[in-house]
């Protein structure tokens, strides 16, 4: 797949002025570094449907992104498109089992899954709210009640994400990484996909599978789950379970 973007002295010059202009759109000064990135576009060619397109036209962009965030991973600018979108969520957090080690889950995305998991493996159990919004329009979590949902999860001596969506919205490991402290064993041969959302804790996502005894015969990181479902893989997150494909989850044996 072509990454690559001619970095030309006219864009350096524009990039590094960037800091002490007011800009309220900084994609309007970037060729689009990260279109290769998008999955949007990828399968369809239409330039509209990427970064570039959603930066200018939001209702465009509230019905046909992805809100996958992978455009912001790639952005030099640490741009926060899909932060852009919609008015700011605010999120609200309970610790429904105290322990000391807490499984956050979402209240929309992936509840039912934690209560079972978390009462199977005797770990506490905090809910959360809001979560699934951000992800589903594309929006900034509203600060205060972000940092009141981290005060909340302070006291425990571990908290982690069911979802890719709790784990990137709190800023906390994703259940994957932490299969050991589980005490989860997987038994598992075959290609797997690692979320968007989840990329940059890819090396010790990749490391505690391995570890916990999934042998991957291919590593799946382009694909978004939102557009494409293939059969065979197996996935991490907690929303395939609705495709009908085969889980972590499904492989955790109590
Ligand atoms: S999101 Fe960043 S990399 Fe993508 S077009 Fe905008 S400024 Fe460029
Ligand atoms: S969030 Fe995903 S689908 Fe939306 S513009 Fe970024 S890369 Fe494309």
């Amino acid at each position: 797949m072509l990454r690559a973007v001619k970095i030309t002295p006219k864009l350096v010059v524009r990039f590094a002025f960037l800091p002490f202009r007011k800009v309220r759109n900084p994609c309007l000064y970037c060729p689009g570094i990260c279109i290769a990135s998008c999955p949007t576009y990828l399968s369809s060619g239409n330039i509209l449907l990427s970064p570039i397109g959603y930066a200018r036209f939001h209702d465009i962009a509230r019905e046909k992104c992805l809100k996958c965030w992978r455009c912001v991973q790639e952005c030099p600018l640490g741009y926060n498109l899909p932060e852009t979108y919609s008015k700011p969520v605010k999120i609200s957090l309970r610790i429904v089992r105290p322990g000391r080690l807490i499984l956050v889950a979402d209240e929309e995305i992936d509840l039912q899954l934690a209560e079972h998991l978390s009462e199977s493996l005797g770990t506490g159990l905090a809910v959360v709210k809001g979560v699934a919004e951000r992800y589903n329009n594309g929006s900034p979590i509203e600060y205060k009640t972000l940092k009141k949902a981290k005060r909340v999860l302070s006291g425990a001596e571990l908290a982690v994400a069911c979802s890719p969506e709790v784990s990137h919205a709190l800023g906390i490991d994703f259940l994957g990484i932490h299969l050991k402290d589980l005490g989860i064993k997987l038994n598992y041969e075959g290609p797997i996909h690692i979320p968007c959302l989840l990329k940059s804790q890819r090396e010790k996502l990749l490391k505690s599978l391995e570890d916990a005894g999934v042998r991957p015969t291919f590593v799946d990181e382009e694909e978004c789950i939102k557009l494409s479902i293939k059969e065979n893989y197996l996935y991490l997150c907690p929303i395939a379970k609705k495709h009908g494909v085969r889980t972590i989850f499904d492989l955790i044996s109590y």
